[in-house]
């Protein structure tokens, strides 16, 4: 794989744009710690307030042409298109971060909400996930309305408060737009950010990029187990660290069947002429009458594994005694699954409680959500985002796919059919990898330029 920049095009375009205007407003919002906990007492809210300031401050022609409101502490920016006819369009991202893991301040290069420009990069927590997006698309908007530019479509720039915890600001930016009765044409979130090797899926020397038209299902569910304690020369019936190591046991030796999902056969679909190494080579030539190789072939290997089957995480145990001679009293453990298309979070529980067969083990869910649907990629969204991407990133194939992780997106399938997950800022893989959440997160100027370019392209051809 060369370097991501080799795969940059026409970067001289929209030389009028103040560059490095652009690249101070997203340093002074990564400077806002906006930090939502899920339990909000914890969250400093004047955080949020000073982003917002610093959006009302910045682009004032999208302040004079739309209108800005708070939801909650979600931002709604509606920009009116002059053509009622067509559906509108939804560019959203998330003003929320993930903390810093507390310990690692001092690993970092520069200071995590420093916003620091050096080196041809913007430091700091945010830069990745997802401040880039949200003040990109302000840029972009900025750009055009600033030149006199109109939209025909309504736009609307839709900015959540709590991806990373609840997601609930999505949730009642959406029903707002539900209740005022909008159907969008599409919806753009953030999602993959990287130009990676084919090899993955068969096709070495290729670079692809993902537009990911679904997110897997998620669901955390706690297992716990009541006890009084006791001597531990006394354990009949087994200690409450056995029957729940039982259970944990019971559920990961019970593995769900490798499927291969929509967004999966539609990736093979894409990639098929590139594809050199056996087996996938063969097998694609009738992905149909092969799907379920395909997927027996990916769930063998680490890095296709969690696009074919419900993964199953064992991540919290609490409650185990401190003392070798006492027996525990209450534990509990949480499994975490991410779910397949096709398969529901109904489905787990009941598969958990079957394989479980411990009436002493109680099940409930934290957090639960279902697979999203699958976005349409025969319609608009999809094949103005795919020309404007592939307008500045060359021989680069863009290949629908599917996000292990969660996002916001979904939340919009009630008033949309097409909602895609690709972030235009384009990072080295593994440097994003690394980042996103993470420790010494930085995206390139050259990569916030380029994904500013995409959209304001985008909102071009949607506008056309
Ligand atoms: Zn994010």
């Amino acid at each position: 794989m060369n370097p991501v920049f080799d795969y940059f095009a026409n970067e001289d375009l929209y030389p009028d744009l103040d560059w490095d205007a652009a690249a101070g407003h997203l340093s002074e919002a990564i400077r806002c710690r906006t930090i939502n906990h899920a339990d909000h007492s914890l969250t400093d809210f004047t955080e949020f307030d000073r982003l917002q300031d610093l959006m009302r401050r910045s682009f004032p022609a999208v302040l004079q042409h739309g209108t800005f409101e708070l939801i909650g502490h979600a931002v709604l920016i509606t920009i009116p298109g002059t053509d009622s006819s067509l559906r509108p369009c939804l560019y959203m991202a998330h003003q929320d971060v993930v903390p810093v893991v507390s310990g690692t301040e001092q690993d970092w290069t520069n200071p995590p909400f420093s916003g620091a420009i050096a080196d041809g990069f913007l430091w700091g927590r945010g830069t990745l996930d997802i401040k880039e997006m949200v003040f990109g698309i302000l840029e972009a908007a900025e750009y055009l309305l600033s030149r006199g530019r109109s939209f025909r479509r309504t736009a609307y720039l839709a900015f959540g408060d709590d991806e990373e915890t609840l997601n609930l600001g999505a949730l009642s930016l959406a029903r707002t737009l539900e209740e005022r009765g909008v159907r969008l044409e599409f919806v753009l979130d953030e999602g993959n950010g990287k130009i990676e090797d084919g090899a993955l899926f068969g096709a070495p020397q290729k670079a692809i990029s993902m537009i990911d038209l679904m997110e897997k299902g998620y669901a955390d569910l706690e297992l716990s187990v009541e006890s009084t304690g006791g001597h531990s020369s006394r354990p009949f019936g087994g200690s409450s660290l056995e029957h729940l190591a039982r259970a944990i046991t019971a559920v990961t030796g019970a593995p769900f069947p490798a499927r291969l999902p929509q967004p999966m056969r539609a990736a093979f679909e894409a990639l098929a002429p590139h594809i050199t190494e056996e087996p996938l080579r063969s097998l694609v030539q009738d992905i149909p009458a092969n799907a379920a190789e395909i997927a027996a072939y990916c769930a063998s290997r680490p890095e296709t594994f969690p696009f074919v089957t419900t993964t199953i995480a064992p991540t919290v145990i609490e409650g185990g005694s401190s003392a070798c001679n006492v027996l525990p009293q209450n534990m509990r453990a949480v499994i975490n699954f991410r779910l397949n298309e096709g398969d529901t979070t109904e489905q787990v529980m009941e598969h958990c409680r079957a394989v479980i067969g411990n009436e002493r083990v109680y099940l409930r869910y934290l957090q639960a959500n279902d697979p999203s649907a699958t976005a349409r990629r025969d319609g608009t969204g999809y094949r103005l985002l795919t020309e404007a991407l592939q307008t500045f990133f060359r021989d680069v194939v863009f290949v629908p796919a599917m996000t292990t992780g969660a996002t916001d997106a979904h939340q919009y399938e009630c008033i949309c059919d097409t909602c895609l997950r690709c972030s235009p800022f384009m990072a080295e893989a593994e440097e994003v990898r690394r980042g996103v959440h993470g420790t010494d997160e930085r995206l390139p100027l050259r990569s916030y330029a380029q994904g500013i370019r995409v959209l304001i392209r985008l909102m071009e051809l949607a506008n056309l």
